[in-house]
């Protein structure tokens, strides 16, 4: 197994090395292969990814992926945005699920729930022109990708509870109702239980009532802003981690970006990169992942946390203690 390790910009070159720790403690034999992309190598060299990064990073299985910072430069292509199409990673998956002893915005912690974006179609199509007076953008929504999409969704759904509901906005955008149309099919033909919620009703009743889904399946957009709000529900950014799935190739990324206002200070949550490595240790099918829970319950009831969280543990000295914890009770 080959795993590519971008730690990207800001907090990314922060919490990747404890994350990679961790990984480390499982004394599994894998070939990591450091990639630098990003702000950082954009200004060094002009350039933020080139090709041979690309085959480089298809030379291997999988990516852990810190953050990458915007480069300011009007024809930039986004790093995350080329790696998702070049690999086809069709699938977003977030779990929505709250840590013990943190409580999120609204307090509550009965909630479990999986947020499948699609990944590389909708509003992300990059079809766009952008004028003075009009601009646009094409929202393109597809029987393959909306199938593919609802597949995935369903066979997690089947290790679960059985359970998807299908967010779009068909009632405005006509699009929606090939996606919507796809994915109940997809799901009789599965026999997993379904219902759908229009965006807007859903946003509303994830704040309120997140106790009530399971697995959430949705178009592009909807699947980005929904799952950033429902890290509010978990209670920091750097709580959340995210797996983008392919047929081929796997990239995990914490759902947090390179945080620019805290990088270099050492004082950023490692959790939601040492969750990307469970993900990426279940995605290899590695059954002594659920550990990383374990530890992580240790250190949040020790108190070994950082600021975000009202600690004043340092991002190394909660890896340190997170990999601690695996070593001694895998
Ligand atoms: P980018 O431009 O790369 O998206 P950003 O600052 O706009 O960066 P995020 O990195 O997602 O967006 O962060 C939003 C805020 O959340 C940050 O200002 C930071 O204070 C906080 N934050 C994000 N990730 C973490 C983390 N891992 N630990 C602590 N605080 C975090």
């Amino acid at each position: 197994m080959k795993l590519a390790v971008i730690e990207g910009d800001g907090i990314g070159r922060e919490v990747i090395p404890e994350a990679v720790k961790v990984l480390d403690a499982f004394g599994l034999e894998i070939e990591k292969v450091p990639i630098e992309l990003g702000y950082a190598r954009w200004e060094r060299t002009g350039t933020s990814m080139s090709n041979e990064d690309l085959e480089t990073i298809k030379g291997c299985d999988a990516v852990l992926f810190g953050a990458v910072t915007t480069v300011p430069d009007p024809n930039y292509k986004s790093v995350l945005l080329t790696i998702r199409k070049e690999l086809d990673l069709y699938a977003n998956v977030r779990p929505v699920k709250p840590l013990p002893g943190v409580v999120g915005v609204i307090g509550r912690s009965d909630f479990d729930f999986i947020i499948v974006r699609e990944n590389t179609e909708g509003l992300y199509s990059g079809i766009e022109e952008i004028g003075y007076d009009l601009s646009w953008t094409k929202r393109i929504i597809t029987r393959k990708g909306s199938e593919r999409i609802a597949e995935y969704a369903c066979k997690l759904a089947k290790k679960r509870k059985n359970k998807i509901t299908i967010v779009h906005k068909s009632n405005v955008l006509k699009s929606d109702k090939l996606f919507l149309d796809v994915c109940r099919q997809t799901a009789s033909a599965h026999g997993v239980e379904y219902g759908d919620m229009l965006v807007d009703s859903m946003a509303y009743s994830l704040m309120m009532h997140p106790e009530k889904y399971d697995v959430v399946v949705t178009t592009n957009l909807f699947g980005d802003i929904l799952s950033d709000m429902c890290a509010a529900l978990v209670g920091s950014l750097g709580l959340v981690p995210s797996a983008n799935i392919g047929e081929k190739y796997a990239f995990f990324e914490p759902v947090h970006g390179s945080a620019p206002d805290i990088a270099g200070r050492g004082i950023s949550n490692p959790l939601a990169a040492i969750l990307c490595v469970k993900m990426l240790l279940e995605w290899m099918g590695e059954p002594r992942s659920q550990v990383i829970d374990k530890a992580i319950a240790d250190v949040l009831q020790k108190k070994i946390i950082t600021p975000d969280l009202g600690g004043t543990a340092s991002t190394i000295e909660v890896g340190n203690a997170v990999t601690g914890y695996v070593m001694k009770n895998m």
